[in-house]
């Protein structure tokens, strides 16, 4: 008899760790799953350093506003970016695929609407390309890893550059320095 009852209680124990177990994987399951597209897909280069993606990838991955100024050359409607009065400390990357761009260090208030720097963040991050649309020869400015449109850089900047290069807030994302410095 009592080895009986070792055994159901073994039995019921053994159970039910069987069921929570289960029961965790099932919750576990869906929060990996959201946290996935929440976070947006991490991009591999390719072997010449570059993110390539399908039109259909890009659509997937942007916000319209985000897709229509990185893959369509939009413009933004000037004074409306998010970033145009931005004065915080931190680094600026590409909203297409997370390329350090601009360094808040050489952003400055050009007064055009748009966000203005007088110098990418390296040597590399962008690529500056003739652009002779709207029947304006200007020099269009591009993310250099996945050839994303930014802006346009011209030539009325400050020193020590004399260039402005006019990005819009969408091609975009902002990270804080961390405060730890201080
Ligand atoms: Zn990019």
């Amino acid at each position: 008899m009592r080895y009986q009852k070792k055994l159901l209680f073994l039995f019921t124990t053994f159970m039910i760790l069987s069921v929570f177990i289960m029961y965790s994987n099932i919750i576990s399951q869906p929060k990996k799953d959201t946290s996935v597209k929440k976070d947006k897909k991490e991009l591999i280069p390719n072997a010449e350093g570059k993110i390539v993606l399908t039109d259909a990838e890009w659509k997937e991955r942007l916000t319209d506003e985000e897709y229509h100024v990185l893959r369509q050359k939009g413009t933004e409607q000037g004074g409306t970016g998010k970033f145009y009065h931005n004065k915080a400390d931190g680094k600026y990357y590409c909203a297409g695929c997370g390329y350090e761009l601009f360094d808040s260090e050489t952003k400055y208030d050009s007064g055009s609407g748009w966000p203005a720097f007088f110098k990418p963040a390296t040597d590399s991050s962008v690529a500056e390309i003739d652009d002779s649309t709207l029947g304006m020869r200007r020099i269009e400015v591009k993310c250099q890893r996945c050839d994303s449109h930014l802006g346009h850089v011209f030539d009325d900047g400050p020193n020590p550059t004399g260039l402005r290069y006019c990005v819009n807030s969408a091609s975009l994302l902002f990270k804080p320095d961390s405060t730890e410095k201080k």
